[in-house]
């Protein structure tokens, strides 16, 4: 593997235009590290690439030496895909250009944007681009995987919002994929994740939006059952303008939560309107009158301000396991499984969530998008999140324990970006009935397998 870095250091040292970092080099320390801290790896090199052309170089140049490479936006992955020991990481965090035509509601954006930079970009015009809920996540990632937020129920995936994409593949070449150029790359590049090249410039379609209601209220322990029972009946008729999430946690320690709930067992509920603010009052009055009354409260405010009010609670450098599924109706065994868990939290940051999904997301057909079928409209993401090494072991059994005993009611199916790195397994489960098609796109544009540190859809007659 030293040598292989060799070699591929010394092809692009000369005629790179980006940086080119090696451990013990000033700055190398700081690249290496990705959001979540579970995952420590030393690459032998990290090419932060500086334009299309950095990127088609460090792509020839590392599959004539055959070494394995990583590539990364905004560092995200959960499952740590966007490092590697010993090998290259195609770094694209100089790649950030945000250009928008306002008047068509339309952006291009490159490969290495956050979400943030996305919003302020297009909240300058009162546009959105709907993604997800906290501004420092790479948009590179969660697009390719799907993309759940905010705006789902009103807009649809982030994918469902992409109208083209460039990508340098593993021959090195510039493709573009759309709904008339290579429209099955197109097809695949909607929910497939990394599997087909990097990508370096997607094109959006935005929609206007300059505000939101948004609305939270905890429910103590006691309250949870009849809560869940009524969301998930109440969220089956929603308008399309409400998002509804339900955080099972324990309260935090600060002043914005009553005293006698501090350290308890609740459940979270934020909720977001995205339409006229007067129609909002039936429906965030009905979900608030479910929640601790000194708890419930909701307001107006600018978009940019919901996307990133998440941002602190999720760190870089903790250290975080996940995992996933989706549920096509929450029955009352589930519910029972929910409250016994949330009685034994491993940690004070730790949390079950539950979306409900369906509106303009679920009205895209199963076979349109990689992505695939959007029928199930609840989706559960087990997260732990702590700090100290220590506690790794029970926290991850934790999540294990508890995905094991939820699992029989689920329906079949994941969203890769929420699965953990020790899930390769359930890949195919992602794709289900669109495995075949999309093994058949993979074999086409990477057939050895090049960008295999992913959510691997493997190419057929490969065997690494
Ligand atoms: C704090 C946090 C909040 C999140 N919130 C949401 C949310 O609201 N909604 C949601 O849907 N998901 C969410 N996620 C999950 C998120 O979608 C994934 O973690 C996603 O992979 C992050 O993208 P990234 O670019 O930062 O990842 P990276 O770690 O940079 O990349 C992950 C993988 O994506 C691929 N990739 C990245 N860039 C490119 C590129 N330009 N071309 C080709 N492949 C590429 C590679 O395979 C890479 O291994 C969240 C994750 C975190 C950590």
């Amino acid at each position: 593997m030293v040598e292989a870095s060799e070699e591929v250091y010394s092809s692009l040292h000369h005629r790179f235009r980006g940086d080119l970092l090696r451990p013990g080099e000033g700055g190398y320390e700081d690249a290496r590290s990705i959001w979540n801290g579970m995952v420590s790896r030393t690459p032998a090199l990290i090419a932060r690439c500086a334009d299309v052309s950095d990127v088609q170089r460090a792509i020839r140049a590392a599959s004539d030496a055959g070494i394995v490479t990583a590539v990364r936006c905004g560092g995200h992955s959960l499952a740590g895909f966007s490092t590697c020991e010993g090998g290259l990481v195609i770094d694209l965090s100089k790649m950030r250009e945000v250009n928008l035509d306002s008047a068509a509601r339309r952006a291009t954006i490159s490969g290495g944007c956050l979400l943030g930079s996305i919003d302020t970009a297009t909240q300058k015009a009162g546009l959105v681009f709907p993604s997800g809920v906290v501004s420092h996540t790479g948009a590179s990632g969660l697009i390719l995987g799907g993309g759940t937020g905010w705006l789902t129920r009103r807009f649809g995936l982030s994918c469902d919002n992409v109208e083209g994409f460039t990508l340098v593949t593993a021959d090195s070449s510039v493709v573009r994929a759309n709904s008339k150029e290579n429209p099955d790359l197109f097809w695949a590049l909607r929910g497939g994740g990394g599997n087909f090249g990097v990508v370096t410039e997607f094109e959006l379609k935005l929609h206007p939006l300059r505000s939101v209601v948004r609305a939270e209220g905890l429910s103590p322990e006691p309250e949870i059952r009849s809560l869940l029972e009524c969301w998930r009946d109440f969220m089956a008729e929603a308008p399309l303008d409400l998002k509804w999430n339900i955080d099972l946690r324990l309260a935090p320690h600060n002043k914005r939560v009553p005293a006698n709930l501090r350290g308890r067992p609740v459940a979270s509920s934020s909720l977001v309107w995205t339409g006229d603010p007067e129609a909002a009052r039936p429906y965030l009055e009905r979900a608030l009158s479910l929640c601790n009354s000194d708890s419930a409260r909701s307001r107006s405010l600018p978009f940019l301000n919901l996307q990133t009010m998440a941002d602190s609670e999720f760190p870089h450098g903790r250290r975080y396991y996940t995992k996933s599924g989706y549920f096509t109706y929450l029955d009352n065994s589930t519910v029972d499984r929910l409250l016994e868990a949330v009685a034994t939290l491993p940690s004070p940051e730790t949390q079950i969530e539950l979306a409900y999904l369906g509106g303009a997301a679920a009205r895209i057909g199963a076979q349109e998008t990689a992505f695939g079928d959007r029928s199930a409209p609840f989706i559960i993401n087990l997260l732990a999140s702590w700090s100290e090494p220590s506690a790794d072991a029970g926290n991850v059994s934790w999540i294990r324990a508890l995905f094991n005993k939820l699992r029989p009611a689920m329906t079949p199916g994941v969203y890769i970006n929420f699965m953990s790195g020790d899930e390769q397994d359930r890949v195919p489960e992602a794709y289900h009935e669109r495995w075949d098609r999309i093994v058949a796109v993979k074999s086409h544009y990477d057939p050895t397998n090049f960008f295999r540190l992913n959510q691997n859809i493997p190419p057929r007659k490969c065997s690494s």
